[in-house]
């Protein structure tokens, strides 16, 4: 059950000189860190890979932002010049771009016991406003898509964090080089020896 996860650190966390306190939270746990890089931005063709979203998500991401809309009596035409769920959900995808490529960006890689799942429930969900008590987005953040659609950008939630162990595989590579990531071992692996 040893796996990696991808973690970036994302803009607002660098900015805000929260990453010690951040990485603190998986460290805690014993995960550990076997890769760590630390960019002005995501490389255009990078953000475009690691943040490929499907029709499904579009749509997804689209209905909530009309939903929002409709709540806060705000015309989708005058935010996103459409009232096409799909084409709004595209436009957003477009604001994920350009939210890691501003930069700057702490990449990590973490390795350990069911290093994915336990990354996200520390991460929480997606949005910090709702995001629970004790989480990192739940903790450091209040961004939501009702503030994030009034900015015109993507929701700002401080830390990306694989969701599978195959999109882990796949966001590894594309961060990182092979010989970028280390092997070492940390006290916690002799202790749950016995
Ligand atoms: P997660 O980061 O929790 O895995 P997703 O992969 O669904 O969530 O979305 C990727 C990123 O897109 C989120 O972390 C957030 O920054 C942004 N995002 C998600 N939904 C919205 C939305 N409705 N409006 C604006 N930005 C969004
Ligand atoms: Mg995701």
């Amino acid at each position: 059950m040893v796996q990696k996860s991808l973690v970036l650190l994302k803009p607002d966390a660098v900015r805000r000189g929260i990453t010690g306190e951040v990485l603190d939270r998986f460290e805690q746990t014993g995960l550990k860190i076997i890769g760590a890089k630390l960019l002005n931005a995501a490389d255009p063709e990078v953000s475009h890979k690691h943040y490929y979203k499907d029709e499904e998500w579009h749509k997804k991401v689209g209905e909530l932002n009309l939903k929002d809309c409709a709540d806060l009596e705000l015309d989708p035409m005058d935010i996103f010049g459409t009232k096409d769920a799909v084409e709004i959900g595209r436009i957003v995808n477009e604001w994920l771009f350009a939210y890691v490529e501003k930069g700057p960006i702490f990449a990590f890689v973490f390795e350990g016991p069911h290093a994915v799942e336990k990354i996200r429930s520390l991460v929480g969900p997606t949005y910090p406003v709702t995001a629970p008590p004790g989480t990192i987005r739940g903790d450091y953040g209040l961004d939501s898509t009702v503030t994030s659609l009034q900015r015109k950008r993507a929701v700002y939630n401080l830390i990306h964090a694989s969701g599978t162990p195959e999109e882990a595989e796949y966001e590894i590579g594309l961060w990182f080089k092979p010989e970028e990531l280390i092997s070492y071992r940390r006290p916690e692996e002799d202790v749950y020896q016995y």
